[in-house]
């Protein structure tokens, strides 16, 4: 099966086309699809698999419409463990969608935060944030989530490995409820379980 199957549009097939991937992987295969209907989705799957892209490339076809991109308001957002993931897949990002106009930001801990603040004020489409920096910029009243469509939970089993539960919470608890919701983790334990049952009510379930 090659990429042109799946439903993605050209300038996403023609950048994918770019990095030098020719097939998709069994998690972009079984992903991609479920995600472009509109589905929520739990999935489990480790890194190196082709993951992020499983989720990237659906959510910038969804969100390559004009209209929507008229205004910077934050659309999706992806929450990772740490500062290291947050940069990998922003840059992902960046280079599938370098024949859209759609923009993206990482935002993390451990560095000064301003440059940040303000690139948020900006505006940007898609934020890929570690758990705690994303809650202070909330504080700080640096971004809103009113037109937000995707909330992405990547490697959901190491969040919570490193306590970002009561963060995840928060942070959801600000989200619109009528959002589509995907969880990514290398094992769905029962806390991950647990977890994926406060976010949606019936996601379709892979695992790879
Ligand atoms: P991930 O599981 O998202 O961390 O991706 C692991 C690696 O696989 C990354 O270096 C990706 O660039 C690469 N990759 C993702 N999708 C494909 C694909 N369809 N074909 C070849 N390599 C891929």
């Amino acid at each position: 099966m090659s990429f042109s199957k799946l439903g993605l549009c050209d300038p996403i097939l023609k950048a994918v086309a770019d990095v030098g991937y020719k097939n998709p992987t069994e998690i972009q295969k079984q992903a991609i699809p479920i995600i472009l209907s509109g589905r929520d989705l739990m999935a489990a799957a480790q890194t190196g698999t082709g993951k992020t892209a499983s989720f990237v490339l659906p959510l910038l076809e969804k969100l390559n419409t004009e209209e929507k991109l008229r205004s910077r308001s934050i659309k999706a957002l992806i929450l990772v463990p740490t500062r290291e993931l947050a940069v990998q897949v922003e840059a992902n990002i960046a280079q599938y969608a370098k024949y859209l106009n759609v923009s993206s930001l990482a935002i993390y801990g451990g560095v000064d935060s301003e440059a940040q603040k303000d690139r948020l004020l900006e505006g940007v489409d898609i934020l890929v944030a570690t758990p705690g920096r994303l809650l202070d910029m909330v504080y700080q009243r640096a971004l809103y989530f009113n037109d937000l469509e995707f909330l992405v939970l990547d490697e959901a089993d190491r969040m919570l490995d490193m306590g970002f539960i009561d963060d995840i919470h928060k942070i959801i608890d600000r989200l619109p409820s009528d959002r589509q919701s995907l969880l990514f983790s290398a094992t769905l334990t029962d806390d991950v379980r647990y977890l994926a049952d406060t976010v949606y009510d019936d996601a379709a379930e892979i695992s790879v």
